[in-house]
């Protein structure tokens, strides 16, 4: 097959939403944690030690990239472990200590991540309100206070989507929980190391954060929760990470997350004012260029490497195959041949029907695309969909 026969340097990354390679300089400062320097972080002899040492210096450039304490981050397995100890660590410490609390208020465009804990939890007879959108994706601060009750522990309100990319007024969203009593949660998986994040300056109690998002490892997250924020830990064991996460530390992994926001601490305002500018070019490229193409989310409220659009009378997946043949990777929701696959509910809640829904293509650019890769993109994109228009015409 075609597909297999392109070598892998010949073709282009355009899903970095998904994830993200590991740096070269993240990776060698991983390395002697694999072999040399094995220790436990929790011995108290020299080798556990070095280890301690190493982990606490990633904490605190974690730290740094979030404005948090040092003290007030605890590693997780990824962005997914982060979401589901703040939320259900919260709850369940809130309603422990007064049964009165069992509300949740979240949004209908969170990360699955959020969205089934959520669900679990309404299983377990927590209350959870699903906000709306509005067609952009945005979430209205006036409908979360709006939806406030005496009964509710907290909010969850992710920083940015990670399908069509739209930012949300989490700044606004925050002040108003302060002043309610509620605490107030963020996934900043798609947002850390790309836009500036102070959880002081935008009234954060907790944040999730996932290193292989912003060129670290895959298996090493990050959770933000506020000193004074109580949570009821996930995992029960030995005493590690303030007693909030019990199991031993992927140290390795750590060190690889700490380097990575050092990295993306010193280059972000520069890189991502690069990669707003491609991705302007890919978009005004691909509305111009295709006929019957649109833009999902929001024109300027949205993630500087994030292009998100739908196309008429096409199916989403056999477009990315196609791309995929032809040296490009991408991204997309469902299809709407395969019923089994149903819509995605981010384009569902800002309005779309199934059938615009199941043709939508999601770009997402990174450190090693170019000018070059989105024009390159530009001289395939409307032949292929052309092509796909004239074979398997999707009625929808
Ligand atoms: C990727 C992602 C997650 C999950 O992170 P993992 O580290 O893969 O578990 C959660 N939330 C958002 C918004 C994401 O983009």
């Amino acid at each position: 097959m075609l597909m297999k026969r392109m070598p892998r340097q010949s073709r282009i990354y355009m899903d970095h939403a998904a994830t993200t390679p590991v740096t070269a300089e993240v990776l060698k400062e991983m390395l002697p944690f694999f072999s040399e320097r094995y220790g436990n972080a929790s011995s108290l002899h020299f080798f556990g030690q070095e280890a301690k040492e190493a982990m606490e210096n990633a904490r605190k450039r974690v730290a740094k990239l979030t404005g948090a304490k040092q003290d007030e981050i605890i590693f997780t397995s990824g962005g997914t472990e982060s979401d589901n100890t703040a939320i259900k660590g919260v709850v369940l410490a809130a309603k422990a200590k007064d049964r009165s609390k069992n509300h949740i208020i979240t949004s209908a465009i969170e990360h699955h991540a959020v969205l089934h804990t959520c669900k679990w939890l309404e299983s377990q007879g927590f209350d959870v309100t699903y906000l709306p959108v509005d067609r952009h994706g945005l979430i209205e601060p006036a409908d979360v206070e709006n939806a406030m009750k005496d009964s509710t522990i907290m909010v969850s309100i992710m920083h940015a989507n990670n399908e069509i990319g739209t930012i949300e007024p989490i700044k606004e969203i925050g002040k108003m929980c302060g002043s309610k009593g509620a605490l107030f949660h963020t996934d900043a998986v798609q947002t850390l190391g790309k836009l500036p994040i102070n959880v002081r300056k935008m009234n954060i109690d907790l944040l999730s954060g996932s290193a292989h998002k912003l060129y670290g490892p895959k298996g090493v997250g990050c959770l933000f929760i506020r000193q004074g924020v109580n949570i009821t830990p996930l995992l029960h064991g030995g005493g590690q990470e303030l007693k909030r996460r019990a199991t031993t530390e992927n140290v390795a992994g750590i060190v690889g997350f700490g380097r990575a926001c050092d990295i993306a601490q010193k280059t972000m305002d520069k890189e991502m004012g690069r990669e707003r500018i491609l991705r302007d070019r890919l978009i005004s490229g691909v509305l111009k260029k295709v006929p019957d193409s649109c833009l999902n989310g929001h024109p300027e409220k949205r993630l500087p490497h994030n292009a998100h659009f739908r196309f008429r009378h096409i199916e989403g997946e056999s477009l990315v195959l196609h791309l995929d043949m032809k040296g490009f990777a991408a991204s997309t929701q469902s299809a709407c041949s395969s019923k089994s696959l149903s819509p995605s509910h981010v384009l569902m809640a800002i309005g779309l029907n199934p059938a615009e829904s199941h043709g939508s293509l999601r770009l997402t650019l990174g450190r090693s695309n170019t000018k070059e890769h989105i024009d390159s993109l530009l001289s395939v994109l409307p032949e292929t969909v052309e092509y796909l228009r004239k074979v398997s015409p999707c009625t929808g």
